[in-house]
């Protein structure tokens, strides 16, 4: 026998606040402060670690570089005039 949990998540539960996004967007960013990226096609990857660690970018986007923050500059390639 075996017992469905009686559960809905309502709208409250499963909205997530904008101050949380804020949080996620600016925890994902500190993960990617302070390393040395290098694009490898849709793929960024840290070249400084000893561990591979790296995200991913869209196909038409490019990685410009660094900013002095540490933060990896990512644009259209359209808009990049290189
Ligand atoms: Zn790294």
């Amino acid at each position: 026998m075996s017992k469905q949990p009686d559960f809905e998540p309502t709208k409250e539960q499963i909205s997530v606040s904008e101050d949380a996004i804020e949080q996620m967007w600016a925890d994902s960013k500190a993960s990617m402060q302070g390393h040395n990226w290098i694009q490898y096609g849709t793929q960024v990857r840290c070249d400084t670690c000893p561990f591979n660690h790296g995200f991913y970018i869209e196909p038409g986007k490019i990685l410009k570089g660094i900013d002095n923050q540490g933060y990896p500059i990512i644009d259209n390639i359209q808009n990049s005039d290189v």
